[in-house]
């Protein structure tokens, strides 16, 4: 067997977000470092750079040094084509869950293709319903259910170490999916979506309910191809035109 080819792990991004203490972030990156996972972005860390983070990280400070740190979620994902939201709980936002096997599978599967990632939460709060939403699918690690809450970099080596098991034992994996739609392409999609539905008065901009959270768990089963987003994009501005067209007729009769 062939050794598995060591850029696909460079491909598997761990997306921390809004992490409180900053020992935490240098033990995830050890964590990442003694799987051979080297893409490390913080998303809004309370406090970074930071000397518990050096410490904590030990011989990993390498990947402190090139984490990327980003404002907002979307920003850390916008060039990915697959995002899983690592959580115990929150299966109402995110229809898929996946083991950790069955996630690494997946990762190591897109991985050819671009950038994927794995978006871990806060220590108290977790992700938030805005955070998983931005996920295509949710990775559980079961564990005991009267206590299943991991401290964040513990969490970040179990989904590590199933990379790696996955990664080692390549020749089971499944084809990569051809031409899958970026992040940032995705969430154009959903605005285009949400734009147009106001439009078509489909969706009341003052109280849209849950419709997007709805409308993105729908589309978050599938996996949408960049054609298919821009499928979808003709229909959305074919209704608009035709919205717009008809809104003419009606005034031009009322004059
Ligand atoms: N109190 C938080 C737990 C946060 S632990 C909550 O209930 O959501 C910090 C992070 O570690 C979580 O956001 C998640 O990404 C990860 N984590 C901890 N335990 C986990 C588990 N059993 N399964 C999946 N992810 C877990």
């Amino acid at each position: 067997m062939t050794p598995a080819d060591p850029k696909l792990l460079a491909n598997i991004r761990i997306v921390l977000t809004r992490t409180s203490h900053p020992g935490n972030i240098g033990a995830a990156a050890r964590a990442m470092k003694t799987m051979g996972l080297s893409q490390l972005v913080l998303v809004d860390p309370a406090v970074f750079p930071n000397s518990q983070a050096d410490a904590m990280a030990s011989g990993a400070a390498d990947l402190l040094a090139q984490a990327r740190v980003c404002t907002s979620l979307a920003e850390a994902l916008a060039d990915t084509t697959l995002a899983l939201g690592v959580s115990a709980r929150r299966r109402d936002i995110v229809s898929e869950v996946l083991t950790p096997p069955e996630a690494s599978l997946r990762l190591l599967s897109e991985a050819p293709v671009g950038p994927v990632a794995l978006v871990f939460g806060n220590e108290t709060s977790g992700l938030s319903n805005e955070e998983l939403s931005l996920c295509q699918g949710l990775v559980t690690i079961a564990a005991n259910p009267d206590y299943s809450s991991l401290n964040l970099a513990a969490a970040v080596q179990v989904l590590g170490y199933e990379i790696r098991q996955a990664w080692l034992g390549h020749a089971s994996w499944p084809q990569p999916e051809m031409d899958a739609a970026t992040g940032d392409e995705v969430e154009k999609f959903y605005g285009h979506l949400e734009t147009a539905l106001a439009e078509l008065e489909f969706l009341n901009p003052g109280s849209p309910g849950k419709l997007m959270l709805k409308l993105r768990r729908l589309f978050a089963r599938t996996r949408l191809a960049k054609e298919e987003v821009n499928i979808l994009r003709g229909i959305l501005t074919a209704a608009q035109e035709a919205k717009q067209a008809a809104s003419r007729m009606l005034n031009r009769d009322a004059e």
